[in-house]
């Protein structure tokens, strides 16, 4: 089969690699019909994730129709459309009675050279990322095996067309429950830093459940542009103002939001010292973004994490965050327990995921949709791949 494999940094080639077979008795192979590059993918892309090894084929958004099943398979069968969560869950454990599907305790039982020492029980393994995360081979690929083939696969209606589903596996519910872990409503005001797809999505949730101000902190003036337009959201361009806290702050009667939302991560731009250091390996993290956070929010305010952030940071105000009160939510997204409620919305025309799709290809040119979205080039949002080559946008939705 054709498929996207790592090489290095800033080199990832679509290849012929051997067909996966089942492996256990709950295992399922999907045949991918639309996968995605995420955010996170970029992070791998730019050689940031250790234990990513040379040939590893990546991608953890992608949907398809399941070509075969495992004998222990009942939840699913051949010939079924179904989205696949980038999170691998066992659904029987510990984590997993709690909707905690992050935290799988099961499904990365392998996990290598470990971040944290101390770590008794990993986290749960994700495809496409990194021996770290259980060497899952990804999803941007002809076909893919999923193991938990009773718990991940997740049926869509024949109805919605892939791509206005395909965001259920990842940058939905992590912008949903970016919004959650925020705990705001209506007559709530918040700020959303970073207007990449994860930042586009906590702005569409944040919406939908009736938050009152959004304010949307980026640099790529397009991308400020389109949350405008689709959200209403009022644009912060930190190239023209170095400092945006501090204009929330006077926007919000010099109190703050209720809740800033870091959709950055550890490679937050805007930190000269910060991009030296980590360059030198003296520091693994810009803090940049979680310190604008903890000067835009108000006493007593919440700061929501679904960037992704590895390793340390020297720069964090600790004093200034016990000082004002303030609460922090972070990490994966539990995205099995989100699945039922999201597609719903989608189907009732409360959320339109799709919006945000800019390009169209064919997984033959993957390596073009990184450099394109990486490079921030032609407008990029979101780069939407096909493995059988066949344009999405003239897929014809099912009778
Ligand atoms: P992206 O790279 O397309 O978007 C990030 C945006 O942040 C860019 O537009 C960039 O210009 C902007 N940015 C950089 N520095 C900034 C700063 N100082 N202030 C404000 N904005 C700044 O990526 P994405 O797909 O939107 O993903 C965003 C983050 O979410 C990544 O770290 C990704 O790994 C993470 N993520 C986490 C989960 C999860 O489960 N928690 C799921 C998906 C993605
Ligand atoms: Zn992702
Ligand atoms: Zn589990």
């Amino acid at each position: 089969m054709r498929a996207l494999t790592y090489h290095g940094s800033n080199d990832v080639r679509v290849e012929t690699v051997p067909d996966p077979i089942l492996k256990h008795e709950e295992d399922v192979i999907l045949r991918v019909t639309a996968t995605a590059i995420c955010g996170s993918d970029l992070h791998l892309y730019r050689g940031k994730i250790p234990e990513v090894r040379d040939g590893d084929i990546l991608g953890h958004e992608f949907m398809g129709v399941i070509e075969d099943v495992g004998p222990n398979v009942t939840n699913v069968k051949i010939g079924d459309r179904v989205i696949i969560p980038f999170v691998i869950a066992c659904g029987h454990c510990f984590f997993c009675e709690k909707s905690q599907y992050a935290a799988c305790e099961t499904s990365n039982p392998d996990r290598g050279a470990s971040l944290n020492k101390k770590d008794t029980r990993p986290p749960a393994a994700l495809f496409g990322y990194s021996h770290m995360y259980g060497g899952v081979p990804g999803g941007q690929a002809e076909l893919v095996r999923v193991p938990h083939g009773n718990v991940g696969p997740f049926k869509v209606p024949g109805s919605l067309a892939d791509e206005q589903v395909l965001f259920l596996t990842d940058i939905l519910p992590t912008g949903y429950q970016a919004i959650l872990n925020a705990d705001v409503g209506p007559g709530s005001k918040i700020a959303i830093f970073g207007a990449g797809p994860v930042g586009l999505m906590a702005a569409a949730c944040a919406r939908m459940l009736g938050v009152e101000t959004i304010f949307m902190v980026d640099h790529h003036q397009y991308r400020l542009d389109f949350a405008k337009e689709a959200y209403d959201t009022i644009s912060i361009n930190f190239d023209e103002n170095n400092d945006p806290a501090e204009l929330i702050i006077q926007l919000t009667g010099n109190r703050g939001v209720d809740a800033s939302i870091d959709a950055v991560g550890f490679e937050a731009k805007g930190s000269m010292l910060e991009t030296a250091l980590t360059t030198l390996k003296v520091e693994t993290s810009s803090g940049k973004v979680l310190r604008q956070c903890i000067a835009a929010t108000r006493r007593g305010g919440i700061i929501s994490i679904p960037g992704l952030y590895a390793g340390f940071i020297h720069g964090f105000l600790m004093g200034d965050a016990f000082d004002k009160g303030l609460s922090f939510k972070m990490g994966q997204t539990h995205v099995h327990g989100f699945l039922p409620e999201l597609l719903n919305s989608i189907e009732e025309g409360k959320l339109h995921p799709a919006d945000i799709i800019t390009h169209r290809m064919s997984l033959e040119d993957a390596a073009r949709g990184y450099e394109i979205f990486n490079k921030k080039e032609e407008a990029c949002r979101k780069v939407v791949l096909s493995p059988g080559g066949s344009s999405l946008a003239k897929q014809a939705l099912p009778a």
